[in-house]
């Protein structure tokens, strides 16, 4: 998707003289690529509107950058549709809260529970898990390993098969026992879809939660509209969780079901472990959905390795970001992997390393790192304009470390983007920092 807008985009920028015809053409491409990454058709035809309208083309002269006019625009409109306007539900301390998981079959509801439990229980919450799926055999023993594997307490029954009762025990269990977060999973698929509906009033009738989550995969495509409307007039969820968000997927379905009932996206699973779950943030979700590169994710996902990144944080921070930063990024990315995963994080990297296998990949992130082991101290901590005026280092550097001056160029290249990228974020850093610091 990212390729093709990026494709749209610079088709516009190429072409002289810019006329509403074009502009139109290209706005259409846009709408046509979001509708196979599986966004609502309805949806783009309103975006479509609202582009044009935010997009003064009279103003788009011949001096303006006109792909980052139009692609701040397809962001910003993008950004508006999964903003919810509505609070998410923060759990209190010393209480007990429930939370009760709905959704499809396979979305991802017994594995994103132990993951929810796990977070919430990380930050000081006494946490357990309730399985009230008693439809699926084997439903108990995957969230009996999960949860034992992450240390929660849970309840469940291998004779009990009413799943209202099972809950409604569980719940009432561990809320005498003082917990502070209960968590229901349920059951995904019935005989009959009136079935599995009319179980999950009761379930909720039982345990009354304070809050309910739907879970969809994010590969669920153009249903996802019909599907989380009708699960909302079931269930009334107030908040989504979308799972699988390190697949191939681009996730266009979870804007549909975002709009469709008007309900916070709050966390994405992206992978199969316990802890690959990540709070949900908007901006950094369209620029993947974009290709346009995930500074932000980027930032989170190396703060929760804890790998040494003082020094890059600091200066993101300043927004500054030198060529030791990138290669301290780069070896990172290495030890993090899957690589295809992490290059989609890096803005530019992803569209380089497009198409390549992981293998590939590894090999050229290699050739990156020989490349700055050639360059002095001075060189890796400057902001890399030491090159531009004076080209005859990049020779030097390429011959240095076996590779080409197209390579060194490259790689400058992506520096110089990425400084770009902490300049912009150096009052949101500074912002997230205060936030983290408050919780
Ligand atoms: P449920 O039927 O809704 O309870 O779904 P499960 O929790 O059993 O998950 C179905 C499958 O999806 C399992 O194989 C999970 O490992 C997998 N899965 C769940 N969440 C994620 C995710 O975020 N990423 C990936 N890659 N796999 C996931
Ligand atoms: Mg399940």
């Amino acid at each position: 998707l990212g390729r093709r807008i990026n494709g749209a985009l610079n088709d516009l920028t190429r072409s002289q003289n810019l006329d509403e015809k074009a502009f139109d053409g290209m706005v259409k491409e846009i709408c046509n690529a979001l509708v196979e990454s599986d966004v609502n058709i309805k949806l783009v035809a309103s975006l479509r509107t609202s582009i044009k309208r935010s997009v003064d083309f009279k103003e788009l002269g011949p001096g303006v950058n006109k792909k980052r006019v139009i692609q701040k625009a397809v962001f910003d409109e993008l950004v508006k549709l999964v903003d919810p306007h509505a609070e998410p539900f923060k759990p209190k301390k010393g209480k007990s809260n429930v939370i009760m998981f709905v959704g499809l079959q396979g979305a991802g509801k017994t594995t994103t529970c132990t993951k929810l439990a796990r977070w919430y229980q990380a930050r000081g919450f006494k946490a357990c898990l309730v399985c009230a799926d008693t439809f699926r055999a084997g439903a108990f023993d995957q969230l009996k390993q999960n949860a034992t594997k992450a240390k929660i307490p849970y309840f469940g029954s291998l004779t009990q098969t009413d799943p209202v009762q099972v809950a409604r025990e569980g719940v009432d269990k561990f809320k005498k026992e003082r917990f502070e977060i209960i968590i229901v999973d349920t059951s995904g698929r019935h005989r009959q879809e009136q079935d599995l509906f009319d179980e999950m009033v009761q379930i909720q009738q039982a345990v009354r939660p304070d809050q309910t989550i739907m879970v969809l995969d994010a590969s669920i495509g153009q249903q996802a509209e019909a599907q989380s409307r009708a699960f909302k007039e079931t269930a009334d969820f107030g908040a989504i969780v979308i799972t699988k968000t390190d697949g191939a997927a681009a996730g266009g379905g979870a804007i549909s079901a975002v709009a469709a009932t008007h309900t916070p996206i709050v966390f994405i699973g992206t992978g199969e472990h316990q802890y690959d779950l990540e709070r949900f943030q908007p901006n950094s979700f369209i620029s993947k959905l974009l290709g346009m590169g995930d500074m932000q994710g980027l930032v989170d996902h190396v703060q929760s390795l804890k790998l040494d990144q003082k020094d890059t944080m600091k200066h993101i921070a300043e927004g500054v970001f030198t060529v030791r930063d990138l290669r301290d990024q780069l070896s990172n990315i290495m030890k993090m992997g899957p690589l295809s995963k992490m290059a989609g994080m890096i803005p530019g990297l992803g569209n380089m390393m497009g198409g390549m296998d992981d293998e590939t990949g590894a090999m050229k992130l290699k050739r990156m790192i020989y490349i700055c082991d050639s360059m002095t101290e001075k060189e890796l901590d400057s902001d890399g304009k030491c090159f531009i005026q004076q080209p005859e280092r990049m020779t030097r550097i390429a011959r240095g470390s076996g590779t080409s001056v197209r390579e060194v160029e490259e790689l400058l290249t992506q520096q110089k983007m990425m400084a770009g990228m902490a300049k912009k974020m150096k009052g949101g850093m500074a912002n997230m920092q205060k936030a983290q610091a408050g919780m």
